[in-house]
C-alpha cells in the first residue's frame, strides 16, 4: 500500500491514518491548497470587479436552471466546485462590493473582514457563555466598547452583537416591554388577559419596517405602531410625539416605547434624539434609537457637529455591517439600563449552568440567540487593521463623493435634490420639462430601469412625500471620484434618451 508509513516516512500532521479512509475532513495541507485556490480567485475577482457588471439581468428560471440538480453521491474535486461557483453563482449575485453599487444602504466588506470570517469559521467557537469561549466573549466586550466610543454611547452599557438591526430592535423592544411595571408579560404572557392595556409603539413615518416586525413579534400588533408625520426634513417632531403620547395615555393606552431613527432608510434623516429623549423622560417611556445606518458616522469629523447625540436613549443599535466595511451580520445593540436585556432574556437550562454565574458576561443572556458565532473577530480585525483614523478617512471619502454628486445635481438644469441630507445618500430626480407629477414619477421610474439595465451602476428608489425619487447611496469601500462621474453620466444620459 502506498502510505507514508509503507514508504518509511512519517505521516504529515493531520493526514488521515490507516482505517480513517476518506471519512475525515480535508487534511490541513489540502485546506491550505484549496484556500490558496480560493484566494487566487478572489484576487482576480477584486482586480476585475470594476470591469464586471454590478448586476446581470436574469430570470428566476435561468438562475434556477443553472443551480438546480441532485446532490452528488460521490465527492467532487474542490477545483471543480470552485470553478462552478465562479461560473454559475457569482455572476448571478448582485455585486454588493462593486464600486458602482449605490442601491439601498450599501454594505461593503473588506480584506480584514473577509479573512476574519474565514478564521472564525475555522475555529468555530460558540460565544454563548463565557465558559464556552472566554476570549470570544472578552473580545465581544472589547469591540462593543470600541464601537460605543465611536457612536458616542456610554461604554459601560449592557450590550451584545447580533445578526442585524431588525433583530436588535426586536430585542430592545422586548426589554422595554419587560420593563413595563406590573404587567409581568414575561411570566404570564399576553393571551387571555383582561388586565392588559393596549401597548403602543411610536415612531416616524420614515422608520424602518423592523419596528413593525418587532411590534408583530411582541404582541403589540401592527395597528399599534403609531407612525407620526415628519417635518420637511423627514424628522420626527418632538411636539407631535408629545401630543400623541398625551392623547393615548388619556385614552387608556400604554406606551411601550418610542423608536427614533438616526439615518432613515430612504433619505438618511436624523431624528432629534436629545429632544425626543426629553419628551420620553417626561412621559416615562423607553426610547430606542435605530442608528443602524447613522450611528457610526460620528467617527468622522464632518457630520459630528450635526449628528444628534444618542447617549440619552435607553437603547441604541448601530450596524458595523452597514457603515464600517464589515461583512454581513454585525450589529451592536446597547442598553444603558443595565440588566434590562438580561431581565428579558436570561434563561439558563441546567446543561448550561456554570460556576461563573454572576461573573463574566454570558452573551446568550442578552437576546433570543443561544448558539452565537464569533462576530467580534471581524470587527476587531477591521478596527485594528484600518485604525479608527483610517476608518474615519474612508467614511469621509464617501461623504465627499455624495457631496460632489449633490453639487452636480444642484448645478444641472432639470434636476433637483428631493431631500436634504448629511449622510451620503443622495436623493434626486429629473424634471422633464412640461410634465406633471405623475408623469415625472413614471419618467424617473423608467430612468432607474434604464440605468440599472446597463449594469455598471446599480441604484434604487424611494417614494417620498412629493413623489418618486432616485437614490444614490455611497457606502462602498471601493468607490472613488470616477464613480461619481460614472453614475452622473449614466443618469444624465438616460434622461436624455441616450441609453
Ligand atoms: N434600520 C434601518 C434604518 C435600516 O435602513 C435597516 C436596513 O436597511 C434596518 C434597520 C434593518 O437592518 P438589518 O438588515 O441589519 O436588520
Amino acid at each position: 500500500m502506498n502510505t507514508p508509513e509503507a514508504a518509511g516516512e512519517p505521516r504529515p500532521a493531520g493526514e488521515p491514518g490507516p482505517g480513517d479512509g476518506a471519512l475525515g475532513d480535508w487534511p490541513p495541507h489540502v485546506l491550505e491548497e484549496n484556500g490558496a485556490l480560493l484566494l487566487a480567485r478572489l484576487r482576480r475577482h477584486f482586480e476585475r470587479l470594476r470591469e464586471t457588471p454590478v448586476r446581470v439581468p436574469s430570470t428566476p428560471v435561468r438562475v434556477r436552471t443553472l443551480l438546480d440538480g441532485e446532490p452528488p453521491a460521490e465527492p467532487e474535486d474542490f477545483e471543480t466546485v470552485l470553478a462552478d461557483t465562479f461560473r454559475h453563482v457569482v455572476p448571478h449575485l448582485v455585486q454588493w462590493n462593486h464600486p458602482g453599487f449605490h442601491a439601498y444602504l450599501p454594505n461593503s466588506s473588506s480584506g480584514p473582514g473577509i479573512l476574519a470570517e474565514t478564521l472564525a469559521a475555522a475555529l468555530n467557537p460558540n460565544a454563548m457563555l463565557w465558559h464556552t469561549s472566554p476570549a470570544a466573549s472578552a473580545l465581544e466586550e472589547t469591540v462593543l466598547r470600541w464601537l460605543a466610543g465611536l457612536a458616542g454611547y456610554p461604554p459601560d452599557a449592557e450590550a451584545v452583537l447580533l445578526s442585524g438591526a431588525s433583530s436588535a430592535t426586536f430585542t430592545a423592544l422586548a426589554a422595554a416591554r419587560d420593563a413595563l411595571p406590573g404587567l409581568d408579560i414575561r411570566e404570564r404572557g399576553l393571551a387571555g388577559r383582561a388586565d392588559l392595556p393596549v401597548l403602543r409603539v411610536y415612531t416616524s413615518d420614515q422608520a424602518h419596517s423592523s419596528v413593525d416586525k418587532a411590534a408583530i413579534a411582541l404582541g403589540a400588533g401592527l395597528a399599534n405602531v403609531v407612525r407620526l408625520p415628519t417635518d420637511s426634513s423627514y424628522r420626527l417632531r418632538p411636539g407631535v410625539l408629545d401630543a400623541a403620547l398625551r392623547a393615548d395615555r388619556a385614552g387608556g393606552m400604554l406606551p411601550l416605547a418610542v423608536v427614533a431613527t438616526l439615518g432613515t432608510t430612504a433619505v438618511g434623516a436624523l431624528d432629534p434624539v436629545p429632544r425626543l429623549a426629553e419628551v420620553c423622560a417626561r412621559h416615562g417611556v423607553w426610547l430606542h434609537v435605530d442608528a443602524a445606518y447613522g450611528g457610526l458616522w460620528r467617527a468622522t469629523d464632518t457630520p459630528r457637529d450635526v449628528l444628534p447625540a444618542i447617549d440619552a436613549a435607553d437603547s441604541v443599535v448601530v450596524n458595523p455591517h452597514k457603515t464600517l466595511f464589515t461583512p454581513m451580520h454585525a450589529s451592536a445593540l446597547y442598553c444603558r439600563r443595565r440588566g434590562a436585556l438580561a431581565g428579558a432574556f436570561r434563561l439558563v437550562p441546567e446543561i448550561l449552568r456554570t460556576d461563573d454565574a454572576g461573573g463574566p458576561t454570558d452573551f446568550m443572556d442578552r437576546s433570543l440567540e443561544l448558539g452565537r458565532g464569533f462576530r467580534a473577530l471581524k470587527i476587531w480585525w477591521l478596527i485594528r487593521c484600518f485604525g479608527t483614523r483610517g476608518i474615519a478617512a474612508r467614511m469621509e471619502r464617501l461623504l465627499g463623493l455624495a457631496e460632489e454628486l449633490r453639487r452636480r445635481v444642484l448645478a444641472a438644469p432639470g434636476w433637483e435634490l428631493t431631500a436634504d441630507a448629511v449622510l451620503p445618500v443622495v436623493c434626486l430626480r429629473h424634471l422633464p420639462p412640461g410634465v406633471g407629477r405623475q408623469e415625472t414619477d413614471a419618467f424617473n421610474a423608467r430612468l432607474l430601469d434604464r440605468v440599472n439595465a446597463i449594469g455598471d451602476v446599480f441604484l434604487s428608489h424611494a417614494v417620498l412625500r412629493d413623489g418618486y425619487t432616485l437614490r444614490v447611496a455611497f457606502g462602498n469601500l471601493h468607490s472613488r471620484a470616477e464613480d461619481v462621474d460614472q453614475v452622473w453620466w449614466r443618469l444624465r444620459g438616460a434622461a436624455a434618451g441616450e441609453f
